[in-house]
C-alpha cells in the first residue's frame, strides 16, 4: 500500500494533474482501491443552523452580510427543529450531519451553549456530528470534542497567494491555527475548498500542498466548485468544467490516500456521468439535501438512483473512527473562558469585494 507524504511540493502536484486524463484517471483509480472501498459513498446532510448577516467578505458567499443576495437570514435554530432534521438525515441515508453557522468566529456564550447541545443530541442518535462555525480556540475546540464532536469543517478555501484575492477579512494563518487547535483535541479535521474563483492550476496545486503537508493529513477533503451567486463579488465566473473537476479530485485523491475526499458545492451543475468519474477518480462523500447551506444540491431521491444505478452504498457511520463519547455540560472538564482572541484583520482590500459592497448599498 502506497505511504502517506507528507512533503509534497508544488511542482510534483502539478505535474500529477496535469497528466494526460486517462492516466491520471487510472492511477487516482488505483490508489482509491489500495485504501478505501471504491463501492461506499458517505453521505453527509448540510443543516445551515445559523444563517446569513455575516461579517466576512468571502468573495464567492451569498451570506455575508455587505453584499446583496436573495437569501433569507435565519437566527440560531432551536434544539428541537435540528433533532427533527437530524432524524429526517438519518432516515434518508445519511450518517453525518455538519451544523453550518455564519459567524466569523465562535463566541462563548449562549449560543455557543446551545451548539454544544446540539452537538450531544445529534451525537446520540448515533450519526456523526461535524461543525463548521468559523474560527476556533483550543478551549472552545475541547468543549465541543467533550460534546461529542466527531469531525470540525474549517476550509482553506484556496492556496495563500489566491486566498488574499477573495477575502480580506481574515488571515490564512488563522484558518491553519484553527485546524491546529481541533488537532488538540480527538475531534478529526474536514478542510478543503473551492475552484472555479478565479485562480490559477498553480492556486489550485498551492492549496493541496498546504492541505497536504499537514500531519496528519485533514480526515476529510471537501472539493467545491463554486456556486455563482448574483450579488456576491465572484458572480460573473464562468461554471467550473467536468474535466477540471475531475482532475482536482483525482490529484487529492493521489496525494491524499487516506482521506475522504468530498464531491461537495457544485453537484447540480455535473450530470450523473460527471459524478460517476468523481467517484472512479476518488471522490467518497457527497453532500445529500436539496441545499448545501444557501446554494441548490441534488434531490436526496435523485442521489438514491445514482447510487442504486452505480451500486454504490452509503457508509455506516463512524466506520473510520469510533464513536465520540458525549459528556454533559454540568459533568465537562472545560468551561467557558470568555476569551476575546484577536483573530487577524488584514488591512488589503479586494476591488471586486468592494464593488459589490456599493452595489449593495445602492440596491438597499
Ligand atoms: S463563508 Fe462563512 S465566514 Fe465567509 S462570509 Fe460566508 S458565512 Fe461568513
Amino acid at each position: 500500500m502506497s505511504a502517506t507524504r507528507h512533503n509534497w511540493t508544488k511542482e510534483e502536484i502539478l505535474e500529477i494533474y496535469n497528466k494526460p486524463f486517462m492516466e491520471l484517471l487510472y492511477e487516482a483509480a488505483t490508489v482509491h482501491r489500495l485504501h478505501h472501498d471504491p463501492n461506499v459513498v458517505q453521505v453527509s446532510t448540510l443543516l445551515s443552523i445559523k444563517t446569513g448577516g455575516c461579517s466576512e467578505d468571502c468573495g464567492y458567499c451569498p451570506q455575508a452580510a455587505r453584499y446583496h443576495t436573495n437569501i433569507e437570514g435565519n437566527d440560531l435554530m432551536s434544539l428541537q427543529q435540528v433533532k427533527a432534521q437530524a432524524l429526517r438525515a438519518k432516515e434518508s441515508g445519511s450518517s453525518r450531519v455538519c451544523m453550518g453557522a455564519a459567524w466569523r468566529n465562535v463566541k462563548d456564550g449562549e449560543e455557543f451553549d446551545q451548539v454544544l447541545e446540539m452537538v450531544r443530541s445529534i451525537n446520540k442518535l448515533d450519526m456523526e456530528v461535524c461543525c463548521t462555525l468559523g474560527m476556533l480556540t483550543e478551549n472552545q475546540a475541547k468543549r465541543l470534542a467533550e460534546a461529542g464532536l466527531y469531525a470540525y469543517n474549517h476550509n482553506l478555501d484556496s492556496s495563500e497567494e489566491y486566498y488574499k484575492e477573495v477575502i480580506s477579512t481574515r488571515g490564512y494563518q488563522d484558518r491553519l491555527d484553527t485546524i491546529d487547535n481541533v488537532r488538540k483535541t480527538n475531534v478529526t479535521v474536514c478542510s478543503g475548498g473551492i475552484i472555479g474563483m478565479g485562480e490559477k492550476t498553480e492556486d489550485r496545486a498551492g492549496m493541496l500542498v498546504a492541505l497536504s503537508t499537514l500531519n496528519p493529513q485533514p480526515e476529510s477533503v471537501p472539493i467545491n466548485a463554486l456556486v455563482a451567486v448574483e450579488g456576491t463579488p465572484l458572480e460573473d465566473q464562468e461554471p467550473v468544467s467536468i474535466w477540471d473537476m475531475v482532475r482536482m479530485v483525482a490529484t487529492t485523491r493521489i496525494v491524499m490516500p487516506e482521506t475522504q475526499v468530498r464531491l461537495s458545492a457544485g453537484r447540480t451543475q455535473m450530470t450523473r456521468e460527471g459524478q460517476a468519474m468523481c467517484f472512479f477518480a476518488g471522490a467518497n462523500s457527497i453532500f445529500a439535501g436539496d441545499k448545501l447551506l444557501t446554494t441548490p444540491n441534488p434531490d436526496v431521491n435523485e442521489d438514491m438512483k445514482m447510487f442504486e444505478l452505480l451500486g454504490l452504498n452509503p457508509q455506516k457511520p463512524f466506520t473510520k473512527k469510533v464513536q465520540p463519547q458525549t459528556i454533559e455540560a454540568n459533568d465537562s472538564q472545560y468551561q467557558a473562558l470568555g476569551e476575546k482572541p484577536k483573530w487577524t484583520r488584514p488591512d488589503h482590500t479586494i476591488e471586486r469585494n468592494e464593488l459589490a459592497k456599493e452595489k449593495a448599498k445602492a440596491i438597499k
